[in-house]
């Protein structure tokens, strides 16, 4: 045997294990409970996330950077597989709470930002200065009608429906009478500028159909504005909708727009 082959014989170099097909790898999760104490700094006990060091003289103490580099300046243990763990961890969304049946990343990634969109996160209250917050549907509703006392409307998708809107009327509800789900009519507006209509939908699940609004105003002299536009949900900005401006002089002597909303689902 020459010299090469005995260094190898006796000690094998390591091959490097193949990467699973990602179906495979899928067949291999499972759901399991984890105390989740063990994944939070022994030091500050902040929550974890990679890199993630040993301390050398506490067994099972582990600690962020930051406490790695105040108790043991000079050395640097990285547990590699704690933090292997912590890359294929999926913990329930923080909105569980709220009726969120979706499990996110440990490691939250900006790509994969369910807890953004979730449907159960709470969004403040479409009434700016109010501090209410709940998650989309019936307690938003609720609270508009119970303690803002906004006009709640009834309304079918194949009818449009007529409302004489005051000027500093921020929003109506509207109320689907085919399927319950509830509506807003947003008019946002401030001193100088016209006010801007959108309609954005309320509801705790999501509509199977694409909804869509056309909204159009009518002022005393006959002219029209109006705006065909998908409904989209109420995300808690406000602003961010496409929205139908209209000047100050649609409004009407009594101080009153003249507004039709179609809301319907395309077949
Ligand atoms: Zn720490
Ligand atoms: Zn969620
Ligand atoms: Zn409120």
């Amino acid at each position: 045997m020459r010299q090469q082959e005995k260094e190898r014989a006796l000690h094998p170099v390591p091959q490097p294990v193949e990467k699973m097909d990602p179906k495979e790898a899928a067949a291999e999760w499972t759901t399991v409970r984890l105390q989740l104490d063990i994944l939070r700094c022994g030091r500050c006990n902040g929550r974890l996330t990679p890199p993630v060091y040993d301390y050398q003289f506490e067994k099972g103490f582990v600690t962020c950077r930051e406490c790695q580099k105040i108790l043991e300046p000079s050395s640097s243990n990285r547990n590699h597989g704690l933090e292997t763990v912590m890359e294929s961890l999926s913990i329930p969304c923080p909105h569980s709470a709220h009726g969120c049946n979706e499990y996110v990343p440990y490691l939250r990634s900006s790509i994969a930002n369910h807890e953004k969109d979730c449907h159960y996160a709470p969004r403040p209250c479409f009434v700016k200065v109010c501090p209410f917050e709940a998650p989309n549907g019936a307690l938003q509703v609720e609270h508009l009608t119970e303690k803002h006392r906004f006009t709640i409307y009834n309304f079918s998708y194949d009818v449009p429906l007529r409302v004489f809107m005051r000027r500093a009327e921020p929003l109506l509800v509207l109320k689907a009478s085919d399927d319950g789900v509830h509506f807003v009519l947003l008019n946002s507006f401030d001193k100088y500028s016209d006010h801007n209509f959108s309609v954005v939908s309320c509801s705790q699940y999501r509509p199977s159909k694409e909804m869509f609004c056309k909204l159009t105003a009518t002022s005393d002299e006959g002219m029209e504005l109006s705006l065909d536009a998908p409904v989209k949900e109420w995300n808690g900005f406000f602003g961010t909708q496409v929205s139908l401006a209209v000047p100050g002089y649609f409004y009407g002597e009594d101080g009153k727009l003249d507004l039709e909303i179609h809301i319907y689902v395309e077949d």
